[in-house]
């Protein structure tokens, strides 16, 4: 009997915390008994066998036996999780679409070239070509994850609306949907449209805190103020009652941010809405930008909001970060049809590395960038920091740019470094 490697904790005032980042699970334990856990918990950092003479100990590890924190063999469990990911590649494809790189905003902090192409009717024959291709091929498929993108996406609609024209005849498929937008042009028509020709629709949307904060980071391009327009779109989602479309308010922070901000969001009454708070600025192609210490006033800002009694989604038990880069199971697609190596850094020319014949098949070009992005060679279960690490099941080697085009190993996330924050959110 073994303490399972992915078990995370920390003493949060009176208590303390225990994480499987496995399996989700959560145990509190009156902080008195700490001296007890440590001796367990060191039993396996000394590699011994569990000691379970002691009454204590013999308690604690019934607790943690019951929530999935002990296990027989620590080589069975890494399998547990690296089936998780492997199902994950075999049982799902994942297109990421960059309907448009144009955009109606102008926000203060973006990084993203503003070259205005948007994606042709032709490009979308090609995309329902692949997607029918690699759906046919696949032997056990589960569904496809389609992944809107942009710039601002909804400038494009026709795009979305023809993909899933074309695709919800695929028989046995599930179709889920995320549109990561500004929410400038969410009409009721057009969401209700979605809703009905997938099985699960995610809308992130982008909102800066309160109004003042909102509409100074991000104004339209014309510096008109936006807030009020994406309120009043939200108002009239919110009244269609649709049971399969979630909301995913994305809040980006900086050291300018107070907790006020987050107070006075527009609470869904039909929707289930969930909060993100992340710091400003996490360009991975000019990391040099990033400020870590605005993941600290992100966690900051997820505790205001559940205070406030907004839903908050928490990267140890929701983990956003992780991403399927470089995973044979994913595409992203630029405007003009090439593959490009993912939604975080920009769809140019020498991020891309292959496009799409007329026929659905893939032709690499940039055969540097491919053999990077999906060498095995950088997968976590090839780094012995990540195969050993406690936040295995929840990270998967961190971001995938960073880890495989600029091979920084390991590429941890900003998120470990505020655990406990993140724990705390947990309780
Ligand atoms: S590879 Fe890194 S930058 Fe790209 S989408 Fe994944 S996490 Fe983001
Ligand atoms: S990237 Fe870092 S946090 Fe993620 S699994 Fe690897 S070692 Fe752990």
């Amino acid at each position: 009997m073994r303490i399972s490697r992915y078990l995370i904790h920390e003493r949060i005032g009176s208590e303390i915390v225990l994480l499987s980042t496995l399996w989700g699970s959560v145990v509190k334990i009156d902080a008195r008994l700490e001296s007890a856990l440590r001796e367990l918990l060191m039993d396996v950092e000394s590699e011994d066998r569990v000691n379970v003479k002691d009454s204590i100990k013999r308690d604690i590890l019934q607790i943690m036996q019951e929530n999935k924190m002990v296990v027989d063999d620590l080589e069975e469990e890494y399998k547990i999780a690296y089936t998780a990911y492997l199902d994950f590649i075999n049982r799902w494809l994942v297109f990421k679409i960059f309907t448009t790189t144009d955009c109606n905003f102008s926000c203060i902090y973006c990084y993203q070239n503003r070259n205005k192409k948007y994606m042709s009717q032709h490009v979308v024959t090609k995309i329902i070509q692949l997607i029918k291709k690699e759906a046919e091929k696949a032997n056990e498929l589960e569904g496809v994850y389609l992944t809107f993108f942009g710039g601002e996406p909804l400038l494009n609609k026709p795009v979305i609306r023809v993909i899933l024209e074309n695709i919800r005849t695929l028989k046995n498929v599930k179709i889920r949907v995320l549109i990561v937008t500004n929410g400038s042009l969410l009409d009721s028509t057009f969401v209700k449209y979605v809703s009905d020709n997938c099985d699960k629709l995610a809308i992130q949307l982008t909102i800066d805190g309160g109004k003042r904060r909102h509409n100074r980071y991000r104004p339209f391009s014309n510096g008109a103020p936006s807030y009020e327009i994406i309120m009043k779109n939200l108002e009239s989602l919110d009244k269609l009652s649709l049971r399969n479309v979630y909301l995913i308010y994305r809040v980006n922070v900086d050291r300018t941010f107070s907790n006020n901000d987050i107070l006075n969001l527009y609470k869904p009454l039909n929707l289930s809405c969930k909060i993100s708070c992340v710091g400003i600025f996490d360009n991975p192609e000019n990391p040099s930008n990033y400020n870590l210490n605005n993941e600290r006033t992100a966690c900051k800002c997820l505790q205001a909001a559940k205070d406030a009694g907004y839903e908050i989604i928490d990267f140890l038990i929701n983990p956003l970060f992780s991403c399927s880069v470089g995973l044979k199971n994913t595409y992203t697609i630029s405007p003009d049809g090439f593959l490009t190596i993912c939604t975080g850094v920009d769809p140019k020319d020498e991020n891309f590395y292959g496009y799409m014949s007329d026929d659905g098949s893939i032709v690499i070009t940039n055969k540097n960038i491919h053999s990077k992005l999906f060498s095995e060679e950088y997968e976590f279960f090839n780094i012995q920091e990540c195969r050993r690490c406690s936040l295995l099941p929840i990270c998967f080697g961190g971001c995938a740019y960073s880890r495989k085009i600029r091979r920084n190993i390991p590429s941890c996330p900003a998120f470990k470094r505020y655990l406990r924050e993140n724990i705390k959110l947990l309780i």
